[in-house]
């Protein structure tokens, strides 16, 4: 088998019109060089109306394909353009091996997409010497086709989440179907106009906005008004997640009045603001000899407990343990909490709605996860195009288009 009738086969080409007319190893480092042609007299669907079509002319076009052994392959050829009595000329837009408007071959995508999955572009693009900003481009082409076609329709449960991006120098919200984990949508900012945006692509992907029986939230942020007026249907739940967070939060404000009391409380405050579980042995020795000595402390802890700890109960039980958890945080002496039950008051509703649909809990943690993860995907290109496409790509379960990387 010639070397040409070899590529040819590798390349599928058997059944279209295009052949493998030479190829060439040459170049300092080498690279294989693939060239094709189509056979004389071939005809091409119009790009405007699929009607069969003679060619015009052709223009020279090159892809970069997966690599020959350790060197670069390219695929050259001249691509025709048609010459459609209705539409004029128009160069035509597929061909077997790849997209005439891209630069790569559609397997070397499917590579470059594979390889997205797991590591951060810039290492992709040192591994495969081509330049980060080009594999950008095409990995951002492909998510944001393929977040265009999914489709929302059997989504009824919404989790709302808020994280900074770039140093905490700018919000982005985050939207998440409560049931399945899957990302739905990431919006600049964090209120009411971010759920706005959310709407407008609900409507877009097919999706019913009176179908939304659930939105999980947290209380601090202004989401509230704008799933009231965009989900009319929509139950607002208050996570156990959000609500933890505060109880933390308050432990914390109690630890610093206690501090500028004068309290010794220096290098606890790890001990103090993670859960008991994740403690080791020294640490909780630790806590437990702080919640003696200082009794306030004790209190704001024991309260922290005792909220995880209801948080356990069955679904009729609970609001009325919460209800007495509210009654002991007001009567506490310790201000962040009497604040923190006021808060829970104001709440209410929205709060013990938890205990009916605790579906919302793994959601509203399973974003934080996605963000790190794009984070860390999107090492050094911080900005926010670049973080919701690494985010769409691993959360959003995208369905590409792409032929199969295994042999055929
Ligand atoms: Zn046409």
């Amino acid at each position: 088998m010639s070397s040409d009738k070899l590529f040819e086969a590798a390349l599928q080409l058997a059944g279209t019109p295009w052949r493998v007319v030479r190829s060439d190893f040459s170049g300092q480092p080498p690279v294989l060089e693939i060239v094709l042609d189509f056979a004389r007299g071939s005809q091409f669907p119009c790009p405007q109306c699929g009607q069969l079509c003679g060619v015009h002319d052709t223009t020279q076009k090159r892809w970069r394909h997966l690599s020959f052994f350790q060197y670069r392959c390219e695929l050259v050829t001249n691509v025709p353009r048609v010459w459609c009595r209705q539409h004029g000329a128009h160069l035509i837009e597929h061909l077997p091996w790849a997209e005439t408007g891209s630069g790569f071959t559609l397997l070397f995508e499917a590579s470059i997409m594979f390889l997205a999955e797991e590591m951060p572009v810039a290492a992709i693009a040192r591994l495969v010497q081509e330049e980060d900003t080009r594999l950008w481009r095409l990995i951002a082409r492909l998510v944001e086709a393929a977040q265009a076609a999914a489709n929302w329709s059997q989504v009824s449960a919404i989790a709302i989440d808020e994280t900074s991006s770039r140093h905490g120098r700018c919000y982005v919200s985050v939207f998440l179907d409560a049931q399945t984990h899957r990302l739905l949508y990431v919006a600049e900012g964090r209120t009411s106009l971010a759920v706005e945006q959310l709407a407008q692509a609900f409507s877009a992907h097919g999706g019913d906005h009176q179908s939304i029986k659930l939105v999980a939230t947290d209380m601090l942020h202004c989401y509230a008004k704008g799933v009231r007026e965009q989900f009319p249907k929509a139950q607002i739940v208050y996570d156990r997640y959000h609500l933890m967070v505060m109880a933390g939060e308050a432990v914390d404000e109690v630890r610093r009045q206690l501090q500028r009391q004068g309290a010794q409380l220096k290098g606890a405050l790890w001990s103090l603001r993670g859960n008991p579980w994740n403690l080791d042995a020294q640490q909780q020795q630790l806590l437990a000899h702080l919640a003696q000595e200082y009794k306030p402390l004790g209190r704001a802890l024991a309260l922290r407990a005792a909220l995880q700890d209801l948080y356990e109960a069955s679904d009729n039980d609970g609001p009325e343990l919460l209800r007495r958890w509210c009654q002991w945080a007001a009567r506490s002496r310790l201000a962040p909490f009497r604040k923190l039950a006021k808060t829970f008051h104001q709440y209410w509703q929205g709060i013990v709605t938890y205990f009916q649909c605790r579906i919302t809990q793994g959601a509203i943690e399973a974003i934080n996860g996605i963000i790190q993860l794009a984070k860390r995907r999107a090492r050094g290109f911080r900005n926010f195009s670049y973080l919701c496409t690494i985010a769409y790509l691993v959360a959003a379960k995208l369905k590409f288009s792409l032929p199969s990387l295994l042999p055929t």
